[in-house]
C-alpha cells in the first residue's frame, strides 16, 4: 500500500515527467473510480487542460491543473499510475487513461480496485485536507509534538501512529519498522512513554520515511513508480513480513501478531511489551 515515500515518488515522477503536458480528453473505464464531481462533469473539466505540477499530502496524490481544480489519488492498497509509453500499455485492471499531448497516455490500474479520484476546486482541496496531522518530514515537526499531542491517550501507540488526523503518511509497513527502530512494541500504551523514547520513536519516523524516499519507495508487492519500476526500500526491511526469521538486533525471533486488526511484526525481545529493556542491549549498541 503505498504510504509516504510511494506517493512522494509517483509525485516526482509526474513533475519530472508529466508536468506541462495537456489533457486532450479523459476515460473513466471503471466509475467507481470517481468519487466526486459526476463522472460526465469529471471528464467534462479534465478535457483540454494543462498539468501544471504535482505535490503530495499525507498519502493523497495531487495533480495541479492550469484550471485552478486538483485531480486528487487515494492509491488505496494496489493503485498504479504508469506512462505510456515508454511503458507498454497495460491490459488489465484500468481505471482512467487521460490522453496527453504528444502521443502520451496516463494509465491508473488497480488489481485491488480500491483506488478512489475526485477533481476539486480550490476550496473543496483545502476542505478535503484541513484534518491531515503534520507532515513528519518537514522542518516545522519536532519530536515534542506528539508527546503533546497524543502522550496522555491510554490507546496503543501502533494505531495512533497510523491515524492520519495525528500524523500524515505512515502505513503498515513503515509504522512497523519505525517500532523496531524505537524499541516500542506495537501495544505500548502511548501514556507510558518516557521522553526518551519519545525521542526515539521521532528519530524512527523520519529516518524510516526519509531512506524510504531515497529508495524510492517499498514495493512488497504492487507498488510501481510512474515508469513501472519497483522501489528498493524492501531490500532494507528488519522486520515488516521478515516472522520467524532471526531479528537482525538479538538471538531471537521476528513474529506476527494482529494489534488493533492490523497485521503486526516485531521482535518481542527487542521491544518488550512491559517498556523493559533487554539483557545486554546496551553492550550490543
Ligand atoms: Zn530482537
Amino acid at each position: 500500500m503505498p504510504e509516504l515515500p510511494e506517493v512522494e515518488t509517483i509525485k516526482e515522477d509526474l513533475r519530472g515527467l508529466v508536468a506541462g503536458s495537456k489533457i486532450e480528453r479523459a476515460e473513466v473505464l471503471d466509475p467507481s473510480l470517481v468519487e466526486q464531481p459526476s463522472t460526465e462533469e469529471f471528464v467534462g473539466r479534465l478535457e483540454g487542460v494543462v498539468i501544471a505540477g504535482a505535490r503530495r499530502r499525507a498519502k493523497h496524490l495531487i495533480v495541479e491543473l492550469d484550471s485552478g481544480d486538483s485531480l486528487v489519488f487515494q492509491l488505496k492498497i494496489g493503485g498504479q499510475l504508469l506512462l505510456v509509453p515508454p511503458v507498454e500499455e497495460p491490459g488489465t485492471a484500468l481505471m482512467l487513461v487521460l490522453y496527453l499531448d504528444g502521443e502520451r497516455r496516463l494509465f491508473l490500474r488497480d488489481e485491488t480496485g480500491f483506488t478512489r479520484t475526485r477533481l476539486l476546486d480550490a476550496g473543496e482541496l483545502e476542505e478535503r485536507l484541513s484534518a491531515l496531522g503534520p507532515e513528519p518530514l518537514e522542518d516545522g515537526f519536532e519530536w515534542d509534538y506528539l508527546p503533546r499531542k497524543i502522550g496522555s491517550r491510554k490507546a496503543q501507540i501502533k494505531p495512533l501512529l497510523l491515524d492520519q488526523k495525528v500524523v500524515s503518511g505512515i502505513g503498515n509497513i513503515y509504522v512497523d519498522e519505525i517500532l523496531y527502530d524505537a524499541r516500542l512494541h506495537p501495544r505500548r500504551k502511548a501514556n507510558t512513554l518516557s521522553e526518551g523514547e519519545w525521542k526515539a520513536l521521532y528519530d524512527a519516523i523520519r529516518s524510516n520515511l526519509a531512506a524510504g524516499v531515497e529508495h524510492r519507495g517499498t514495493t512488497v508487492r504492487l507498488f510501481r513508480d510512474l515508469l513501472d519500476r519497483p522501489g528498493e526500500h524492501q531490500n532494507y526491511l528488519r522486520v515488516f513480513e521478515k516472522h520467524g526469521q532471526p531479528c537482525p538486533g538479538c538471538e531471537g525471533e521476528v513474529v506476527r501478531e494482529k494489534v488493533s486488526g492490523r497485521p503486526s511484526h516485531f521482535c518481542p525481545e527487542c521491544q518488550r511489551e512491559d517498556g523493559s529493556e533487554r539483557v545486554g542491549q546496551l553492550e550490543l549498541e
